[in-house]
């Protein structure tokens, strides 16, 4: 992706690539350390952006893996080779929402901030994904 806000990442072997596009610069970006136990043994926080534009891109051959979790609603994404955490999406009706693990990007982004959002409920959550996360996902190659 171009454009005076992309950034762009990859897992550790390379076969899952990350690109994005921000509607700001990435240091007014503080990423969402999310405090449940699957995300803490990741050490994994997260950046999003609703009027923004997120792509992953699976290398030809490479597997995008699938885990599901946050109230059995959202799908985390794994690269099958390396096991690196690039991201999570929610998909309902034709519509896709996603978000990136930051540690996968450059260190561009201000602090990461604790959020807790396990106390929330499944309808909740829902909620929270569509108002943060980015609206416009593309996953090409899986
Ligand atoms: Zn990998």
């Amino acid at each position: 992706m171009a454009g005076p806000h992309a950034l762009s990442g990859r897992c550790h072997c390379g076969d899952i690539a990350v690109s994005m596009q921000l509607s700001g610069a990435a240091e007014r970006y503080s990423p969402r350390a999310c405090d449940c136990d699957f995300c803490r043994l990741h050490g994994a926080s997260y950046l999003s952006d609703p009027k923004g534009q997120l792509r992953f891109t699976v290398q030809s051959g490479a597997v995008l893996n699938r885990y599901r979790q946050g109230a059995e609603e959202a799908d985390m994404l794994l690269c099958g080779r390396c096991g690196v955490l690039v991201g999570a999406c929610y998909e309902r009706e034709g519509e896709r929402y996603g978000v990136v693990n930051a540690a996968v990007l450059p260190p561009l982004f201000a602090a990461p901030q604790p959020v807790s959002p396990k106390q929330l409920s499944a309808d909740e959550k829902v909620a929270r994904w569509q108002q943060l996360w980015f609206a416009c996902v593309m996953i090409d190659g899986a």
